[in-house]
């Protein structure tokens, strides 16, 4: 544990390059630690080898080293992680938490949020595809870092699955426990993932009294979120959107596109000097001296750069 006591993290899924809108989130988050004196550490999130690309996750950690985003430590992959997401799935299951959900997407189409079908029993006669966690009722409320106070109807959201009908561990439950494991205390992200802040401060308090786990930290992390980037459409720039993988011939000139999308001070100059000198360790290493949490709306980028 470093002296300021903050860890920050990044957590790519290897699904493809990282784009302007990744390399926002991962500036955003490295400024923030960096500011703060703390860490920054750097988690591969493969656990979903149907949408991985080969080579993707060696092409993430070049690109990042390229922009001057070093991180602390060793990268932690999910995928070496199996056996904890299974004893954290066992402790839930102690607590009656989770339940087995035998809905399958033709039988949900229709319904933006899970309807509940299996909470109180699978029917009859049907067996499971999946695991759910059930959602406790009472707004989850939270001191958002960069938006102020938030809070959502945890029914609005519905029981999430925690182990996929396909055998993949889901995004929420690997999360929660890597950031319990890794003793995260600050998680600085885009606000696509707002919706999954909720969920994932239930399965924290549900899991932080579990003994069968190797838990570095059982504070809750705090949270922030950044907001998103969009293409000229207004669409989340996104690999599904075909954004363009960033350019590290051009780390600088990025690395100050994003930073006055997230409305920062670039020094007077100051910064725009240090790109004319292609130095991305030096605009990050200014940037996050100058680093503010504010309130952006999404912003609209050109999305072929
Ligand atoms: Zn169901």
């Amino acid at each position: 544990m470093n002296a300021s006591g903050y860890i920050g993290r990044f957590a790519p899924s290897p699904t493809g390059q990282l784009h302007m809108g990744s390399l926002l989130a991962a500036v955003a988050s490295w400024c923030d630690a960096r500011h703060h004196g703390g860490e920054w550490r750097v988690r591969m999130e493969d656990l979903d080898p149907p949408r991985e690309v080969k080579g993707a996750s060696q092409d993430i950690l070049a690109t990042l080293e390229a922009f001057g985003l070093l991180w602390d430590g060793p990268v932690v992959w999910q995928s070496r992680r199996l056996t904890r997401y299974q004893d954290a799935l066992s402790d839930l299951r102690r607590r009656s938490r989770v339940y087995p959900c035998s809905c399958t997407r033709r039988e949900l189409a229709g319904h933006l949020v899970y309807p509940g079908h299996c909470r109180t029993g699978l029917p009859v006669g049907k067996e499971g595809r999946l695991v759910r966690f059930k959602m406790e009722s009472g707004d989850v409320t939270w001191q958002d870092l960069i938006l102020g106070q938030l809070s959502m109807d945890p029914l609005s959201l519905g029981d999430f699955p925690v182990l996929r009908a396909d055998g993949f561990w889901a995004y929420q439950l690997a999360v929660v426990v890597d950031d319990m494991a890794q003793g995260i205390t600050h998680v600085i992200r885009g606000a696509d993932l707002l919706d999954s802040t909720p969920r994932q401060i239930q399965l924290w308090n549900a899991l932080q009294s579990a003994s069968n786990l190797d838990l570095a930290s059982t504070a809750m992390p705090r949270f922030g979120h950044v907001p998103i980037l969009e293409n000229e459409r207004g669409q989340k720039l996104s690999k599904q959107t075909r954004a363009k993988p960033v350019n590290a011939e051009k780390a600088s000139e990025q690395i100050l596109q994003v930073l006055s999308c997230l409305n920062q001070d670039t020094g007077d100059g100051e910064l725009l000097a240090r790109v004319r000198e292609k130095a991305p360790v030096q605009v990050l290493k200014r940037a996050a001296e100058l680093w503010r949490r504010i309130d952006v709306p999404s912003q609209s980028i050109e999305s072929h750069g």
